[in-house]
């Protein structure tokens, strides 16, 4: 097979080298780009999100360098990401292509789907045997990502030079994509945290504490959202992303979690609206607890979750005092129109601190 899957931050680091060390000759997919999404709008219905139609044009991108299997991720509740790959499937063949799609459904709510597909990826029992030193490396450099990822986001807003930290960081990336071993991969984390550390930082400015809710795919993927998290950051924001692909993996495919945030959700919607609708909402209470200024909705255009989600969050936002701005995406938005959107709401933030700054020390005098 020559496997192909779907680009998402950066979890191509993982899915390679767990198709790899499967057996398969693996066609990593380029990352997404106006042609990726210009191809998958021309194939995708009109009314598909935006998830649909990058994840199209990057199958089609595959498929140009040779890819003859595409694996991804299924879904279950009231939300059409359950029939992408179906639908998907139907398009390419439609359009000529004979391609196979493995579907991996969530393994605790359609397991007998799940292990079809995992059969069919793993092929022989000698694989069987190594499946689990080969999770356990994939598992560790998942994790190892998302730390080196965090510490990176947390460094940026202290930055003295504009855009260090991001070519620090993308020099670890590739430390970490070369380290295949668990021992390699811890080495690399650690070398990697270290030369972040190492990046020149003032740490007397406080910074406004942004947090970024949403849609999965769009919340994880900077080609989607307009790389909003790294904007508001050169911005001197810290900006928390309430979605790591390590721990939605733990909360979601492994252990049925995210309890917290279903209860912080539930005075406000107590009701599955599929995708991160409910999460949306949840986020947005625990992030008002923990005293942040402002929430991002991330939402694909004309996404039902999300719309329902928008729907209840001016509630949320005016009982718990937290302003929340709403970014909806799609083929037609631009770069220019989120930077001028997030400028706005960054002043409006900084002018309500201020204010409350100057009433805490008016009740001093
Ligand atoms: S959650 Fe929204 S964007 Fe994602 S598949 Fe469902 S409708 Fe589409």
């Amino acid at each position: 097979m020559r496997i192909t899957f779907p680009y998402m931050g950066s979890s191509p680091l993982v899915f390679k080298q767990l198709l790899s060390e499967l057996g398969h000759e693996v066609v990593v997919p380029p990352p997404p780009s106006k042609r990726t999404l210009d191809l998958g709008t021309k194939y995708a219905p009109e009314f598909a999100c935006i998830p649909f139609k990058i994840l199209l044009g990057t199958y089609l991108e595959a498929i140009a360098l040779g890819a003859d299997t595409i694996v991804s991720t299924g879904g279950v509740g009231p939300c059409r990401a359950g029939y992408y790959g179906e639908l998907h499937r139907r398009i390419l063949h439609d359009l000529g292509y004979e391609v196979r799609l493995l579907i991996l459904e969530p393994p605790l709510r359609r397991p007998g789907d799940f292990l079809r597909a995992l059969s069919a990826l793993v092929g022989s029992p000698l694989t069987w045997l190594r499946l689990p030193g080969i999770l356990r490396r994939v598992w560790t450099k998942l994790n190892v990502l998302d730390r080196v990822e965090k510490a990176a986001h947390a460094i940026r807003p202290y930055e003295v030079t504009p855009g260090e930290t991001s070519r620090v960081y993308n020099d670890c990336l590739k430390a970490i994509d070369a380290a295949t071993t668990v021992a390699e991969i811890r080495a690399a984390e650690a070398e990697s945290l270290a030369r972040l550390a190492k990046v020149p930082q003032d740490r007397t400015r406080q910074p406004l504490k942004v947090a970024l809710v949403g849609e999965i795919y769009v919340v994880l993927e900077p080609f989607a959202n307009h790389n909003v998290q790294i904007m508001l950051e050169e911005m001197g924001v810290i900006a928390e992303r309430s979605i790591y692909l390590a721990e939605w993996t733990r909360g979601n495919a492994i252990v049925a979690g995210e309890k917290n945030i279903k209860g912080a959700a539930r005075p406000y919607l107590s009701e599955l609206v599929g995708g991160h609708g409910l999460n949306s909402i949840g986020e947005t209470v625990i992030y008002a607890r923990r005293g942040f200024d402002g929430v991002i909705q991330l939402a694909p255009f004309a996404c039902i979750p999300e719309i329902v989600a928008k729907s209840i969050l001016p509630r949320v936002s005016r009982e718990l005092d937290i302003p929340v701005l709403t970014l909806f995406l799609d083929e037609q938005t631009g770069e220019a129109g989120i930077r001028t959107r997030l400028e706005a709401f960054i002043d409006l933030l900084a002018a309500r601190r201020k204010k409350r700054e100057g009433q805490v020390a008016w009740a001093a005098i």
